[in-house]
């Protein structure tokens, strides 16, 4: 993962911890439990967990996205045994290996481009014959000379043996499938927001992203969206980052002139 401050790069899980630590530090507390539903609208709003109420007159909404899954039979069993949807964060694993990569955008493109320089092979599969990834990928893509891209393709079967062993791919045109070996497959057909929560309470994009205006504040007083979950131009850990120490002004803001 790139982030500033970090020329050797760091994964997910150390930045998080270390985020959590420093929050800690200056008296935050973390519970671990799952949210069954929130009131918005109550006074003060209202947070029901499977173990717990909480109430609090401000809330912020930090729920993220989850990556959207091609929902194949084997697909959930397969995570971290074959199957990824990050490549960034385990293509490292899949040196000198067969990668199969799904999808035409940009982060399929970029996947594709970030296997190309570790693995043997990597086969981009995408079901339409142009690729939606903006143009600066198109001819990086056609160039790599270990790339191959099967156009108008699905993956429409995993095969596995502990871990993946290979895909079926199902040529859309013709009907035809082939069974190609690979040791990794990488989803790379965008993200779903985790915004179930806020559904009927707040405003959402047709996407389902909450909207925010630019200080994260919602359509609803004292109520904050932030990172992956709101509608944003760009989802990096960085614009996360900074959506969080605008939220915390603004709630502050927000609570010393709604102090009682
Ligand atoms: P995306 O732009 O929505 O592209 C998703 C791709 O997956 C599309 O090519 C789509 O096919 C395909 N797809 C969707 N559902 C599928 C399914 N069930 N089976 C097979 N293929 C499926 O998502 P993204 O690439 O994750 O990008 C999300 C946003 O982040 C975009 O705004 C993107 O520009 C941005 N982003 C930017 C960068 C960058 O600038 N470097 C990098 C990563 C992401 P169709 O084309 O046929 O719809």
């Amino acid at each position: 993962m790139t982030m500033p401050g970090f020329p050797e790069g760091v994964d997910g899980f150390t930045l998080a911890q270390q985020m959590q630590a420093q929050a800690h530090r200056f008296g935050a507390e973390t519970k671990y439990q799952q949210v069954l539903s929130v009131d918005l609208n109550a006074k003060p709003k209202k947070v029901k967990t499977a173990k717990d109420e909480y109430f609090a007159k401000a809330l912020i909404l930090a729920t993220g996205a989850k990556p959207r899954s091609l929902g194949l039979p084997g697909e959930a069993d397969l995570v971290g045994k074959g199957v990824g949807y990050c490549a960034a964060c385990d293509g490292m694993f899949y040196r000198g290996k067969t990668v199969v990569v799904v999808g035409g955008g940009n982060t399929a493109a970029g996947d594709a481009l970030l296997l190309s320089r570790v693995a043997e092979k990597v086969i981009l599969v995408h079901r339409r014959d142009t690729l939606r990834a903006t143009k600066l990928y198109h001819k990086a893509l056609l160039d790599a000379p270990n790339v191959q891209i099967l156009w108008n393709s699905a993956v429409t079967a995993l095969h596995a043996d502990q871990r993946l062993t290979g895909v079926t791919v199902k040529d859309l045109q013709t009907g035809q499938q082939q069974d190609i070996d690979c040791q990794g497959l990488f989803v790379s057909i965008g993200r779903l927001p985790n915004s179930s929560l806020a559904q009927g309470q707040l405003e959402l994009d047709a996407d389902g992203y909450i909207t925010t205006d630019s200080t994260t504040q919602t359509a609803i007083e004292g109520v904050f969206a932030v990172g992956d979950v709101r509608t944003t131009p760009l989802r990096q850990v960085v614009t996360a980052v900074a959506d969080g120490a605008l939220a915390v002004h603004h709630a502050e803001s927000f609570l010393s002139q709604h102090n009682n």
